[in-house]
């Protein structure tokens, strides 16, 4: 019998893993550098909190979610996003009105959608929050977080990051009516998706991907033309902190995002090299989803997700990353591999990557191993070697060897 792994599902290994943990570092510490501490968060929570904290209409909750009946009843959906699940936990864990708070995740996400090119079933998302702050400049800070993650990895002149205000309870109802009125009219040519969207949740036919409904979409009213002052002012706060940090950015008015809590300043990051997966990371400011989620106050929280998986694949087609290799390969045998060991754990020790021969064969097949695992260096250990205190240092790229005294070895240091 032979297993194979579930469509939309990865094995992640050899040179690809190495451009997964460079990102994943970069990021880290970058996101560490702005203030952030890491949240870990489960992996499978109750559905409830999906269908409220993502929105009954979107197409994840409609139709992406993977979810089913636990043994005890309890109904449950592996996370299809990181927001909904952090902020429980904010709210479950007493960290409410407490001053401003900034978290990271990064993690697996799972959506049933149809795989393709940068789209997957299980994919990576690391993903900042921050709660209890409406500032305009915060707002900016977010969005230039998102365009340096880019940066930070060299990939700035691939990506560029737009933004949008999508208004706020005062403003988008209004908006929402002139949206029905004028798909209402051009009902019979959009898609069986977007009449739906029409019935209920209009603002997501801006989003739909249908090249039919995109020419539609184009002459559309735009929620920019039709922000309340309060939302203008904001927006035109964030456009001039922007300027102030020297972020490059594009207004998109037509951006919505796939979720349904965001109000007032939206980004996405975008790059024209993974097809119509096209954006890189996301996100927006979401004021009052603590409070339809539990929370005792109107909290504001603004954040973005990077799908990681998207992001390798562009590193990986615009740039080579430094691979490390290993450093030396200890050649011993029976009557030497106790100072072989000796001299292993000291260089190890020292940081450098060291390997030698598990099943202790000859010299000429462990001359070979070390080359396979394409060593800098190749340390030989024989019985003169440990009489003599010396040991003889072979570069594998020039063939060029000579004999050291051990403590010279053991004294090198890593770079
Ligand atoms: P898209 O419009 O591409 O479906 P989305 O709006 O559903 O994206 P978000 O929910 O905002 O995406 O998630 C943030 C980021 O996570 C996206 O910008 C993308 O990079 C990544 N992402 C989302 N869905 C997937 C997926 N199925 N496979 C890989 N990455 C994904
Ligand atoms: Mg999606």
């Amino acid at each position: 019998m032979k297993y194979s792994k579930m469509k939309g599902f990865r094995d992640i290994f050899g040179e690809d893993i190495e451009y997964w943990q460079y990102v994943e570092s970069k990021l880290k510490s970058l996101f560490t550098s702005y203030g952030f501490k890491e949240f870990r968060l489960p992996i499978l929570e109750k559905t409830a909190l999906f269908n409220r904290g993502i929105g009954d209409t979107t197409d994840i909750v409609e139709k992406e979610m993977f979810s089913f009946e636990d043994k005890d009843g309890e109904f449950v959906s592996l996370r299809p996003e990181g927001t909904a699940s952090l902020l429980r936990a904010y709210i479950e864990n007493g960290l409410i009105n407490n001053g401003v708070k900034k978290f990271y995740y990064l993690g697996n996400m799972f959506r049933r959608e149809r795989p393709q090119k940068g789209r997957f079933r299980q994919f990576t998302q690391i993903g900042v929050e921050v709660l209890e702050s409406s500032s305009a400049l915060l707002d900016a800070e977010i969005a230039s977080l998102l365009y340096n993650s880019a940066k930070v990895l060299e990939l700035e002149n691939i990506v560029e990051l737009e933004i949008n205000s999508l208004g706020c309870k005062e403003c988008r109802p209004d908006y929402n009516e002139l949206l029905i009125a004028y798909f209402k009219n051009i009902k019979d040519e959009l898609c069986g998706d977007c009449n739906r969207r029409l019935e209920r949740n209009p603002l997501r036919i801006l989003d739909c991907k249908n090249e039919n409904c995109k020419k539609l979409i184009k002459d559309a009213p735009v929620m920019l033309d039709n922000l309340c002052c309060e939302c203008s002012d904001h927006f035109s706060q964030v456009k001039k902190h922007l300027n102030e940090m020297n972020i490059p950015y594009k207004i998109n008015p037509f951006m919505v995002r796939g979720l349904d809590y965001y109000i007032r300043t939206a980004f996405e990051l975008v790059t024209t090299m993974l097809g119509s997966a096209s954006a890189v990371g996301a996100g927006g400011r979401y004021d009052g989803l603590i409070k339809t989620l539990g929370g005792s106050k109107d909290t504001a929280g603004i954040g973005f997700a990077i799908g990681v998986d998207r992001l390798v694949e562009i590193l990986q087609q615009s740039k080579k990353i430094p691979i490390r290799q290993t450093d030396y390969f200890i050649v011993c045998f029976e009557n030497t591999l106790e100072h072989g060991l000796k001299i292993v754990k000291s260089l190890r020790e020292k940081g450098f990557i060291v390997e030698y021969d598990y099943d202790q064969s000859s010299m000429k097949s462990q001359m070979k191993k070390s080359n396979k695992l394409d060593a800098k260096f190749s340390v030989i250990i024989g019985e003169d070697e440990v009489n003599s205190l010396e040991v003889t240092i072979k570069d594998m790229l020039s063939g060029y060897q000579k004999r050291v005294s051990i403590s010279d070895l053991c004294a090198i240091n890593r770079d």
